[in-house]
């Protein structure tokens, strides 16, 4: 039977690279995206993972804050893949980088529902589905701004903790439905999210890991590529992070 996968946040940095590990693993994936700006690199590569590995993609431009956003990224995988979702992965995420009083309550509410409600939303659509075929594996990306403290990055922290938080619950909550829910807290990656810090700040961030420096998104992808396959492994948090964050 074909395999089939979610990816939010599939359009571009760590989210492009987990669809085109996905593809090559042999699952046909649904890619979500929400910038106008980035239909033609989610359409992209749909044309990629099926030249490259045989695998279907379907893009969607959906926003994960709404709730009935994910629902169309959800009946989109229905739809075009059938009802066996197998791999969920919660990647889509924004930073704001605002020191905490600076922050509008507009500002890091909608943070949080893009980084954490997304999250929710989206497990919650999936679950039936896997609860159904007794089968199913989520992965959630957080961040070690989820494991320690964020200077101006406090709502950041916030919803990535909860991103931890709700990946062990649920862990706990489906694990007899064979049901595995894991989470990856990256550390410094080189995407746009880490390029707004610009080249000074990056230097800095460079300069505080034991390891190579900053990491590459296959450091990550890599990680969900593990923990789709381990199936024994549920409710945990692997942070490939260059020992930047030993928690
Ligand atoms: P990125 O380069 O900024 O890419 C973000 C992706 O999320 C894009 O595909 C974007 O879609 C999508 N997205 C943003 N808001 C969305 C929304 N409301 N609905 C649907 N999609 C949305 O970020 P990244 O660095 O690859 O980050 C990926 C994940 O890794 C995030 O969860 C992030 O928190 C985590 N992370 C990153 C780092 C790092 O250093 N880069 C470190 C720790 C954790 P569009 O292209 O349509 O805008």
């Amino acid at each position: 039977m074909a395999k089939n996968a979610i990816v939010t946040g599939g359009s571009r940095g760590i989210g492009r690279d987990i669809v085109k590990r996905l593809a090559k693993m042999g699952y046909n994936v649904v890619i979500d995206f929400v910038s106008d700006t980035s239909q033609k690199l989610a359409s992209d590569l749909v044309s990629e993972i099926k030249s490259q590995y045989g695998v279907e993609g379907v893009a969607v431009q959906a926003d994960v804050a709404e709730y009935n956003s994910c629902k169309r990224i959800v009946d989109t995988a229905v739809k075009n893949f059938g009802s066996n979702i197998d791999v969920l992965v919660n990647n889509a995420a924004i930073s704001n980088g605002i020191s905490f009083l600076k922050l509008t309550p507009e500002q890091y509410t909608r943070l949080i529902n893009v980084n954490l409600m997304g999250c929710i939303h989206c497990s919650h659509l999936v679950m039936p589905y896997m609860v159904k075929a007794n089968e199913g594996c989520i992965v959630n990306i957080s961040s070690i701004g989820g494991l320690v403290g964020v200077s101006s990055g406090a709502d950041y922290s916030a919803s990535k903790g909860g991103v931890i938080a709700i990946t062990r619950s649920l862990a706990l909550e489906f694990g007899k439905y064979n049901i595995r829910v894991n989470s990856v807290a990256p550390g410094f990656i080189l995407t746009d999210m880490l390029k707004k810090a610009g080249e000074e700040g990056i230097e800095k961030k460079r300069k505080t890991v034991p390891l190579k420096g900053i990491g590459e998104v296959g450091d990550i992808s890599q990680c969900v590529e593990y923990l789709v396959n381990a199936k024994y492994v549920t409710g945990q948090t692997i942070s490939p992070n260059g020992g930047v964050v030993m928690p």
